[in-house]
């Protein structure tokens, strides 16, 4: 199943859709490349940051719920988010990130790679991480931000994990991923496919208290199926490790299924197709909300609804518009 794995996607809680924009759009440069709602929940955004055509491997999606309490990192979840940066541009990162009030970390090394580590404005770990691999990535030139230090996307995972022997058996016998170096607790595992969404560390955390759900805690990870083929293989290959998967759920831009794995981190398969550019052309990604089908007849009512995000292009300046110390907006009544 050389089809099966890497990181498709990562979505996390937040609590404030307009500062949510305004770090991962005008700090991170990122490109928001589809603005749509919970399908679950439309009164809630749903928002995705990515590369230019939110190729899978680059995304990042977040359900901002304005006023929601902080999660609680800890076992049982996926932690730290590293972003690829082409190699030499940890020191403008490192500039610019501090420049816009920051906490950065001071770089330091894992596995012999140059990383810095910061939060977003509700405490999701991130990491930046130098790889030598970046340079040739499509990536998003933003305000701010040139081409040639741009995020290009996921690079990887860190998961907590009370016992990380059930993790492991997923990643290496179920999703492609081979055992690669341990640095202290960290176990890391890598998929031999290239690109991006290589890496998932796990981190054997036991004795550590459980994490709890909430804004800055990441909700789940997304591995990549080629198509419904491969990703209903998955479901079959899962069978012999006592996991049970959902049936297929039709997410507009790929088609996903979800299982709990034995770490407790809540995993989806997630097709490669057919991409963010179905419902609206690459140029114009994110520009305005756009709804599956069914919500269509009530976009009056869900605009009317939804928390006020403004969108990109009608501010003058994304990357100033950014304080760290914004307040979340109190909850809607
Ligand atoms: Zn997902």
């Amino acid at each position: 199943m050389s089809t099966i794995g890497r990181i498709h996607h990562i979505t996390a809680i937040a609590s404030a859709p307009e500062r949510n924009l305004a770090f991962y759009e005008g700090a991170l440069g990122l490109r928001m490349v589809k603005q749509t709602v919970n399908f679950d929940d439309p009164g809630v955004h749903h928002l995705y940051y990515g590369d230019e055509t939110g190729s899978p491997g680059t995304i990042l999606t977040f359900f901002p719920y304005p006023g929601a309490r902080a999660g609680r990192h800890g076992t049982g979840q996926a932690e730290e988010i590293a972003f690829a940066i082409p190699v030499g541009a940890l020191g403008f990162w490192q500039l610019r990130l501090t420049g816009l009030g920051l906490a950065v970390e001071r770089p330091s090394e894992r596995f012999g790679e140059r990383l810095i580590a910061f939060k977003d404005p509700d405490g999701l770990m991130l990491e930046l991480v130098e790889d030598e691999a970046a340079a040739g990535l499509p990536g998003w030139a933003a305000e701010g931000v040139p081409h040639e230090h741009a995020i290009r996307g996921c690079r990887g995972i860190t998961l907590w994990v009370e016992d990380p022997a059930g993790t492991a058996r997923v990643l290496t016998e179920v999703l492609g991923y081979e055992p690669g170096p341990v640095e202290g607790a960290r176990l890391r595992f890598v998929h031999p496919g290239d690109g991006l969404g290589r890496i998932v560390d796990l981190r054997a955390a036991k004795g550590f208290w459980a994490g709890a759900m909430g804004a800055g805690v990441v909700h789940h990870v997304a591995f990549r199926a080629a198509d419904d083929a491969t990703q209903a293989a998955v479901t079959v290959a899962l069978t012999p490790h006592g996991i049970r998967v959902t049936p297929q759920q039709d997410r507009n831009y790929f088609r996903s299924t979800y299982f709990r794995e034995p770490g407790g981190v809540l995993f989806e398969i997630a097709t490669d197709e057919p991409g963010f550019a179905i419902d609206e052309p690459v140029e114009a990604l994110g520009s305005r909300l756009m709804l599956p089908a069914r919500y269509e007849p009530q976009r009056a009512a869900i605009e009317g609804n939804l928390p006020s995000l403004r969108p990109a292009r009608s501010r003058p300046c994304t990357s100033c518009s950014f304080r760290p110390d914004d307040k979340a907006e109190p909850r809607r009544g």
